[in-house]
């Protein structure tokens, strides 16, 4: 039987099932709905306060946890107890994030540098997940104490470079909070679906969408037409935001006021003090042209002509990634048709006057910059309550992914860049006579040698029944669903044995990382497809060998002496070519040996000698 709510608040009748958009923000966090009977987004807050909830946790003397703006307060009396930034943490190991790890007034553990962070507060650990669910529980008691009904389904947002490892770790951290996380979707995306753009079924549009946060930047260029939202390109900064900006302030104050540098990394409570003041300043002077205060007998002061050559570098880096994310999406500024603003740092007046210079058009920011990202979770929340049909979200996949083939090559199955959801399948064959067994290895790359990329994963498909080599035919699928996860299935079409994987990586990249692989295919460029050849020319001469060798002991009779002899002969100098790094040589010998075999291998040519000669093998 359905259920039917009563909005106490507004008195009006609701479905008992409410699906809320959340966006869980490195520094803020918040709830939206679409409204039942207006039917446009709106943020949820309590009456006379703000949407935004702090993404802090403070833990009190027995380890319960607070959430928000009461836990916030805790960062300047009790840092060791009050986690903030947490999101940083999602998905990675220490070794990701310890070259920041200055930046954290609180412990994370470090003693392994490679599994998964965890944080110490007291004689408890916990992981990003956790303090995750604990915002996410917040946000679910506040929206089911402001909507008055049950709150169990929610799409939450991640930053467009989340890789599986983190979407899975805020998938589990909804979980974790008593949500049933329908759908994990790009910032972005969602950003722009908040503007409504792409509602008109017949618009085309090219959109940049300019998200600085607090402690992150994106920007993501995307396209729309016929109501499908497609992510040409991203590119940001995963340690460039408002924070940063803050961070400036306070630099230059110490510096002007003659603050004890040292004095202030022993006494952590005066230098959050200083850190909120300069947070004060800078959101003072999006609107003024004069910041004054006075902190602990020191006069501070700020003019928005001093803080914006303050942060004249920091806005030049996020141009800088503007700049590759356009060369990514092989487009020219004017190419672009809209540029959306979002994050609370896009409130300060340089950033947006650069963002426009550099787009060259005035830029859209009517929409609370705050707010935006979790407007547009409630719209995709309201797409798939089946209130909205009239779109599809379109992802990309940020690196190539593919599977280890012979000599250690990668084999890319989905291109980086690729739309997701995706789908491809490949066939591959075996590579030894009854070969039983086929490790299907997964890695994500540019690079053409796995061992330049990142493994993802690994499993045997086993089963395979007895059959000369290069017969079986091992089919590969690559699904990536509307969540950026992967799965890979290995199916044997003709025996029908099957086996598949999720993958979830133990770790994640962080879009430094992202950047920097991207960066060493260019470099490497030119020896890795040196190299590929190379690989690939000795593959193809040992598989010859194999095959002769096979011939000959099955068809003894089918030569003559002479040809025996010049067989071997050829053979020999292939083998010998094969331990030499010259690719040009090792294909002349082939190309010698096929001569000499053709005339009584086109005798006897076997199907299943053929497909070994033809098929690729791992
Ligand atoms: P996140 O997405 O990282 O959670 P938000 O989009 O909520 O972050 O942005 C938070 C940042 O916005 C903080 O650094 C905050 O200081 C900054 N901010 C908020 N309001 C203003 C303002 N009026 N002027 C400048 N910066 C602002
Ligand atoms: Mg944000």
């Amino acid at each position: 039987m359905a259920k039917i709510g009563i909005n106490i608040a507004t008195g009006s009748l609701q479905q008992a099932e409410m699906i809320v958009g959340i966006d869980l923000g490195t520094t803020n966090s918040l709830v939206a709905i679409i409204h039942p009977e207006s039917k446009v987004p709106v943020a949820l807050k309590e009456f006379n306060s703000s949407s935004l909830v702090p993404s802090v946790v403070h833990f009190d003397g027995f380890g319960n946890p607070e959430v928000g703006e009461a836990a916030k307060q805790y960062l300047e009396t009790d840092p060791a107890n009050t986690i903030f930034s947490a999101k940083r943490l999602m998905g990675k190991s220490y070794r990701d994030v310890k070259e920041h790890a200055d930046l954290f007034t609180y412990k994370v553990i470090d003693d392994d540098t490679e599994s998964l962070v965890k944080v110490q507060v007291g004689d408890k650990f916990y992981s990003p997940i956790d303090l995750s669910s604990f915002i996410l529980k917040e946000l679910k008691e506040r929206a089911e104490h402001i909507l008055k009904t049950p709150v169990n389904k929610a799409v939450i947002t991640v930053p467009a470079y989340f890789n599986d490892a983190q979407r899975q770790a805020t998938r589990d951290a909804g979980k974790l909070a008593g949500l049933d996380v329908l759908r994990i979707i790009n910032e972005p995306t969602a950003a722009s679906l908040a503007y409504g753009l792409g509602i008109n079924k017949y618009e085309e549009k090219t959109i940049a969408v300019y998200d600085l946060g607090g402690g992150t930047f994106d920007i993501s260029i995307l396209k729309i037409a016929n109501g499908i939202f497609e992510v040409l390109s991203t590119n940001g900064d995963t340690y460039l935001g408002g924070d940063d900006l803050d961070r400036a302030i306070v630099q230059h104050w110490i510096k002007k006021v003659g603050i004890d540098h040292n004095g202030l990394k022993i006494n952590k409570i005066l230098a959050q003090s200083l850190r909120l003041k300069a947070e004060e300043a800078k959101k003072y002077l999006s609107d003024h042209t004069v910041f004054q205060a006075e902190l602990n007998g020191d006069q501070l002061s700020l003019s928005r002509d001093e803080f914006n050559s303050l942060i004249q570098p920091l806005i030049d880096r996020t141009i800088d990634c503007c700049k590759k994310a356009m060369t990514d999406a092989g487009l020219q500024t004017n190419d672009i048709d809209t540029v959306v603003m979002v994050g609370g740092s896009t409130r300060v007046p340089a950033v947006k006057e650069a963002v426009s210079t550099f787009f060259g058009k005035p830029v859209n920011d009517e929409v609370n910059p705050d707010e935006v990202v979790a407007l547009g979770a409630a719209v995709q929340a309201d797409i798939l309550a089946g209130n909205n049909t009239d779109f599809l979200l379109l992802d990309i996949t940020p690196l190539s992914l593919g599977i280890e083939t012979m000599g250690g090559l990668m084999d890319v199955l989905i291109p980086r860049n690729s739309k997701i959801p995706s789908r491809v399948g490949r066939q591959y064959t075996t590579h030894k006579d009854g070969q039983s067994g086929m490790r299907i290895s997964v890695y994500q790359g540019e690079r053409d040698l796995v061992k330049d990329n990142r493994k993802l994963a690994e499993f045997n498909l086993t089963g395979i029944p007895g059959m000369p080599a290069g017969l079986p035919k091992v089919e590969v699928q690559f699904l990536i669903d509307a969540d950026g996860i992967l799965v890979v299935k290995a199916k044997e079409l003709r025996s029908g044995v099957e086996q598949s994987i999720e993958v979830k990586p133990q770790y994640g990249l962080t879009d430094q990382e992202v950047e920097q692989m991207l960066l060493d295919s260019i470099t490497h460029a030119k020896d890795d497809m040196v190299t590929r050849a190379l690989v690939e020319a000795r593959t193809e001469g040992e598989q010859i060998l194999g095959v002769t060798e096979k011939f000959i002991a099955k068809n003894p009779d089918l030569m003559t002496k002479e040809e025996m002899l010049a067989t071997a002969n050829a053979m020999q100098a292939l083998q010998l070519a094969l331990t030499m790094e010259d690719k040009n040589l090792i294909q002349s010998k082939i190309e010698e040996l096929n001569e000499i075999t053709r005339p009584f291998a086109e005798r006897a040519m076997d199907q299943a000698v053929g497909a070994a000669l033809k098929g690729k093998t791992l």
